[in-house]
């Protein structure tokens, strides 16, 4: 039997050769690395990225103010370490370090109420804001080869599409610094990040059924959500 080609597989690693809990002046074990660790599979694309933060001074500029908004999103405190900043307070962190002024709020209409609010909160920061709706365009979605009985208010209703193209070719030509994307649905996010030219941050990832916290369908995965665990049946 033909043995299966091996790609990288870090969710199924159980050894984190790559997080280890070392002095500065040890190495890593390579020895204890999973056959499918990437540092084994994939030397030449590590070494590919570890040249682009050497040789680009702004990527590198970049991902060292991540790396520092990451650390202060913990205290050290008398009882351990504890973590400190909503995701909300980091995006506004991380675009102060970065300089930024101008900011794309990029959402849902599904999201319209926490767009008003998050709208609000960053010019209370200090940002000037722009935002764009997923109907922005008001195209129907007949244009995409929808059929009447395939829109979700009925094929008697008009029904604006979500078009995430025309939201990146907007946010594109507002020149913001950072596009912060607020619920957008799945695939038209992906379409979004494919158009879009400017740095993007995720505020909230859509899930009309858990509030917008799509993990916690992994949390319930012992209960509620066991049958996502279980090989649907053909
Ligand atoms: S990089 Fe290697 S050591 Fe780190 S999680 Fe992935 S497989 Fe495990």
């Amino acid at each position: 039997m033909q043995e299966k080609e091996l790609h990288s597989s870090c969710a199924k690693c159980e050894k984190r050769v790559c997080y280890p809990v070392i002095k500065n002046n040890a190495e890593p074990d390579m020895r204890e690395a999973p056959p499918f660790c990437p540092m084994k599979l994939k030397a030449q694309e590590i070494k590919k990225a570890a040249s682009t933060y050497k040789e680009d001074a702004a990527v590198r500029e970049f991902a060292r103010l991540a790396s520092l908004q990451e650390a202060e999103c913990y205290e050290q405190t008398s009882q351990g370490l504890r973590t400190r900043n909503t995701r909300v307070e980091e995006i506004i962190q991380f675009a102060h370090k970065m300089n930024y002024s101008r900011l794309g709020v990029v959402f849902c209409i599904g999201l319209k109420n926490e767009a008003r609010i998050l709208d609000k909160m960053l010019e209370i920061h200090g940002f000037e804001v722009v935002s764009v709706c997923c109907k922005a365009g008001a195209v129907a979605k007949e244009s995409l080869g929808i059929k009447p009985e395939q829109k979700i208010h009925g094929p008697e209703n008009y029904e604006s599409m979500c078009n995430p193209i025309a939201q990146a070719e907007i946010i594109n030509s507002e020149k913001v610094d950072l596009a912060i994307l607020l619920g957008l649905c799945v695939g038209h996010d992906s379409l979004f990040i494919k158009y879009c030219q400017v740095p993007i941050t995720v505020l909230a990832a859509k899930d009309r059924v858990l509030g917008h916290n799509p993990l916690a369908a992994l949390y319930l995965s012992s209960g509620y959500y066991s049958r996502l665990m279980h090989k649907p049946e053909r």
